[in-house]
């Protein structure tokens, strides 16, 4: 699998079927343009946060235009995870010094707006909005103190006692509907920003999921993919005091609900009722993505992970018991300070051990607001471009070999595209496995279908409609 680096929002932006979002309510803009352009960076909390946003600006009376120049608000939603993806935002922002004056109102959102705060203003003085996701739920507000003539706003709060919802969250992919459970993140890796960026961990009660599960339900929905940094450290708030494993049995009871999946998951909290959950409800996708990060425990106490390898790989073998075959998909850091080739040939071996079936790899590099960042023995970068080849060279192998070995099989498959050429379709099974098939049938768009496997590739199959 090539090195993950943005995840913009599905390929299925701009097919409206089954979307919630409410008709306008009032224009927002005191200019009489109300128009918003918003991209995505980074994970799928991003993804989501922008449906939302979205939302809230659409029941302002906004309207979301496809391109910058046909927009007087422009809103980037930020990741910070990367130093690459904060350099690429900045570099998009750089592009606004040929607009004149307040053309457009520039904002800047997301984890690199919490990161940097008003120093965005400093490297970016057309940039008129900066707001953390802890304050989407104040957006409007801010948005309108602009319109009134401030210069700047900010919002950029740290913590919220609730997660940000809105029922008019305006969802893009017309067939899977995200649904965060829980927020920010109360683990402390010693690379990661998100403690800083999101705050600490806040679950939603299992009375509002649920609520939300037959709300997407009656809309059309039939696949939903719960939500958090480390979503299975859920807790339910309400009394019921519901664990994971029985929320996710509940989500996928709900009537109209046929998948769910969930994202992403931490080593530790991983359990096995959530592997006997799998077993016992057809409707929990056969996927667990559960990012290791190293294969050398030495590394993994430096970046505080809370697991060794052996603990990472009891808990591989217990998702290998279940009783039907679950697809397991992992991220991946090379070059941690301090890292040795032996740390390498250690990732590598648990590669070959785990037998993932996709792999998102990147090479470490520091991030402001993290214990890592002064951390001595630095790797550098031509190395870990190596490492990160060898790590990447080394799955790709792992998947040729698995995804060869489907061939033949039939799979039940989701379809989310369609191909220009006629007849030609693609989606994804519950073990989250892109297939692309060839169809004689039309309109198959959100159907569920099964297709039997005719041919592999290292990041996709290839395969035929079973009519
Ligand atoms: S578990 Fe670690 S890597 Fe994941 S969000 Fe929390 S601090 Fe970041």
């Amino acid at each position: 699998m090539t090195e993950r680096v943005d995840v913009h929002l599905d390929a299925l932006t701009g097919l409206n079927a089954g979307m919630n979002a409410r008709e306008s309510v009032s224009c927002g803009s005191a200019s009489g343009d109300n128009t918003f352009y918003l991209e995505t960076f980074g994970c799928q909390m991003n993804a989501h946060d922008s449906e939302k946003v979205a939302g809230v600006l659409l029941g302002r009376g906004y309207r979301q235009v496809e391109t910058i120049d046909a927009a007087r608000l422009v809103l980037y939603n930020t990741c910070s995870i990367r130093e690459k993806a904060a350099q690429k935002i900045y570099s998009r922002l750089g592009a606004y010094q040929k607009y004149p004056g307040d053309e457009k109102i520039i904002g800047v959102l997301g984890c690199l707006a919490q990161q940097e705060g008003e120093d965005i203003f400093e490297r970016s003085p057309w940039v008129r909005l900066v707001c953390g996701s802890a304050s989407y739920s104040k957006l409007p507000d801010l948005i309108e103190e602009l319109e009134r003539g401030n210069r700047r706003v900010m919002g950029l709060d740290k913590d919220t006692d609730a997660t940000f919802e809105t029922e008019i969250t305006r969802r893009d992919n017309p067939f899977r509907a995200y649904l965060t459970i829980i927020e920010g993140c109360d683990k402390a890796c010693s690379y990661c920003v998100v403690p800083f960026t999101r705050g600490p961990e806040r679950s939603r009660s299992s009375a509002s999921v649920l609520e939300e599960t037959r709300r997407l339900a009656d809309a059309g929905y039939s696949e939903i993919q719960l939500l958090g940094q480390t979503v299975n450290s859920y807790r339910d708030s309400s009394p019921r005091r519901m664990s994971f494993a029985e929320l996710l049995v509940e989500v996928a009871a709900v009537p109209g609900i046929r998948r769910v999946r969930f994202t992403t998951s931490h080593p530790r909290d991983f359990g096995r009722d959530i592997v006997e959950a799998i077993d016992a409800v057809p409707g929990l996708c056969d996927h667990i993505h559960l990012p290791v990060q190293s294969g050398s425990t030495r590394v993994l106490r430096s970046m505080l992970r809370t697991y060794t390898r052996e603990e990472y790989l009891e808990k591989i073998a217990m998702i290998r018991e279940a009783r039907r075959p679950i697809s397991v998909t992992s991220d991946i850091i090379v070059g941690f300070p301090g890292e040795t080739d032996e740390d390498v040939e250690e990732t590598l071996s648990l590669l070959d051990v785990a037998q993932y079936d996709g792999v998102y790899a990147f090479q470490y590099s520091p991030r402001p607001n993290t214990s890592a960042q002064h951390m001595p023995d630095a790797i550098p970068e031509e190395e870990k471009g190596r490492r990160l080849a060898r790590v990447l060279d080394r799955q790709r192998e792992i998947q040729i070999v698995r995804n060869e070995a489907l061939v033949g099989e039939t799979f039940e498959v989701l379809v989310d595209g369609a191909s220009r050429r006629a007849g030609q379709w693609a989606g994804h099974s519950s073990s989250n496995r892109i297939l692309n098939f060839t169809s004689p049938q039309p309109g198959l768009l959100g159907q569920y279908v099964q297709v039997r496997v005719t041919r592999s590739a290292p990041n996709s199959l290839v395969g035929e409609h079973v009519v």
